[in-house]
């Protein structure tokens, strides 16, 4: 049921050198499925290698070809996605229902950058002298090295691979150790439809080794990374230092803001689904939960009853609503985060405690007025709790939900076309949707700003990530 742990380097599955492995682990049961092996330098050259004569070939590939080459890619990613969910649930936890959803839309993903890819249009520039023709042509920017994290494991190995791809770069992919089984049948399905050998690349390793050896190369010339704020800084100054261009999608700490006016059970339903999908491990996942004086204690009651209703339980097992957290690490970070929080003084609506002792399980927890010295309210908790705080003016919560140093997602519920635009424009951050979720297609940008990152994965601005700009002033033909 599980796939066989490889690299795919050059065309050619490989467990490389293999001198090394790293165990695989159920989150749910605790039990090792696998042994996953740990790239060498060896192998990351043989890596390095190849992406650099893959580039050679696709970036001289008609745009009309990649296309056609990443649809069937596509294709093979819907005929398979029950087996692509059922290793990620394997590996990572989540309920297969929202296993199968991400598998399915990875070939969403795919099929806009195959579209957009025919679409990298250049332009011609009126030039001072009609001898002279000036062009502005735009070209993929040469091998990208690309780390992604263990939260999504396919969607966001799919939008580096695929926004790669279709701008004409090859790509070594270092994917996550704890979760590896899902984007290896991601990495088959682009092999199988007929993508050149060595212009895509996936890799395991120690990840600091497997950053530090491959931005360093000067074979690489952009670098795409998706994870903590602490890893994006580090990578983000290697990556300056020799002067390649990032993409850096990095961690959140959401405000999701309940205004007075809002429809409140439209607001909880809401606001359960989003905090406690893949077990809040979500770097757009609300994690700072404004409510307005008036409705603070309907909310919290409603919320409350809502998170204290999910069914926690194995992902295989199709009524679990929420599965264990990824790794043990999270258990740990949600235990200290609620205890900070609870020691301070917040009132534990629901929730709060681990679940058994096998599996890394948690309740879904709600905390009530939480003080805004706790720990919870600052750092991104990445992980199922939900603290709520009360506002009674609108200029005060935005000052509040700008105060942190991140800035990726904002969510906001009012009845008021004047708030909605007010907030709209007011809060500091990438994305701001209100009244309903609607970030993460493949045809809008997502992305951060201050220290949640910068570039965005998605949309036209998803494209523009892997292309440079040339100039070129002809004369004479
Ligand atoms: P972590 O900071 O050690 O790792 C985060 C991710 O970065 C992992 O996928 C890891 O393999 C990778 N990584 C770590 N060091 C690296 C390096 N030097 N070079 C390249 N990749 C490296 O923390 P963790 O315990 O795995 O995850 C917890 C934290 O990570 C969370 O608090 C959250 O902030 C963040 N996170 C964010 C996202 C996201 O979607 N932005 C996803 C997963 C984790």
């Amino acid at each position: 049921m599980y796939t066989e742990l490889m690299f795919y380097i050059d065309g050619v599955w490989t467990a490389g050198e293999a001198d090394r492995t790293s165990p695989v682990i159920n989150p749910a049961t605790g039990e090792e499925i696998g042994q996953l092996p740990l790239a060498s330098r060896t192998d990351l050259d043989a890596a390095l290698d190849a992406a650099a004569k893959g580039f050679e070939k696709w970036s001289i590939t008609s745009a009309y070809d990649r296309s056609a080459i990443l649809r069937r890619a596509a294709a093979l990613v819907r005929e398979r996605h029950e087996h692509m969910a059922r290793c990620m649930t394997l590996d990572q936890g989540k309920p297969i229902a929202e296993s199968m959803l991400e598998a399915k839309s990875a070939a969403d993903h795919i099929e806009w950058y195959a579209e957009e890819g025919r679409r990298a249009y250049g332009r011609i520039v009126p030039s001072r002298n009609p001898a002279v023709r000036q062009l502005v042509v735009r070209e993929p920017v040469g091998p990208v090295a690309a780390f992604t994290p263990w939260n999504f494991p396919i969607n966001q190995a799919v939008r580096k691979i695929a926004g790669a791809l279709a701008a004409g770069c090859s790509i070594i992919i270092k994917a996550p150790e704890e979760a590896p089984g899902s984007v290896i049948e991601l990495v088959r399905c682009f092999h199988d439809a007929g993508v050149p050998k060595g212009v895509l690349n996936l890799v395991f390793g120690v990840p600091a080794e497997v950053s530090d050896y491959l931005v360093r190369s000067p074979i690489i010339r952009k670098v795409s990374f998706t994870g903590s704020t602490a890893v994006g800084r580090k990578l983000g100054a290697l990556a300056a230092e020799h002067l390649k261009l990032t993409t850096m999608e990095l961690g959140g700490h959401a405000p999701f803001i309940v205004c007075e006016d809002a429809d409140l059970e439209a607001a909880a339903t809401l606001a359960c689904g989003l905090k406690f999908r893949n077990a809040g491990q979500v770097c757009a996942s609300p994690s700072r939960f404004y409510v307005h004086d008036a409705v603070f204690e309907r909310f919290a009651r409603r919320f409350g009853e809502l998170a204290g209703q999910l069914k926690v339980g194995d992902g295989f097992d199709t009524s679990t609503q929420m599965g264990p957290l990824a790794n043990a690490r999270r258990v740990t970070a949600i235990q200290e985060l609620v205890a900070d929080a609870s020691d301070l003084g917040a009132v534990v609506v629901t929730g709060g405690k681990r679940i058994g002792q096998k599996g890394n399980f948690f309740e879904p927890t709600v905390l009530a007025d939480t003080p805004a010295q706790a720990r919870l309210l600052c750092e991104e908790p990445f992980g199922p709790v939900a603290p709520l705080l009360r506002f009674d003016d609108l200029d005060s919560v935005i000052r509040q939900a700008n105060s942190l140093e991140y800035g990726l997602a904002a969510f906001a519920f009012t009845a008021s076309l004047k708030t909605a635009t007010e907030l709209g424009n007011r809060l500091q951050s990438g994305m701001v949707s209100i009244n309903h979720f609607g970030l993460a297609l493949p045809e809008t940008p997502f992305g951060g700003i201050k220290a949640s990152g910068h570039g965005s994965e998605g949309g036209t601005e998803g494209l523009d990530a892997y292309l440079t700009t040339k100039f070129i002033s002809q004369v004479g033909c």
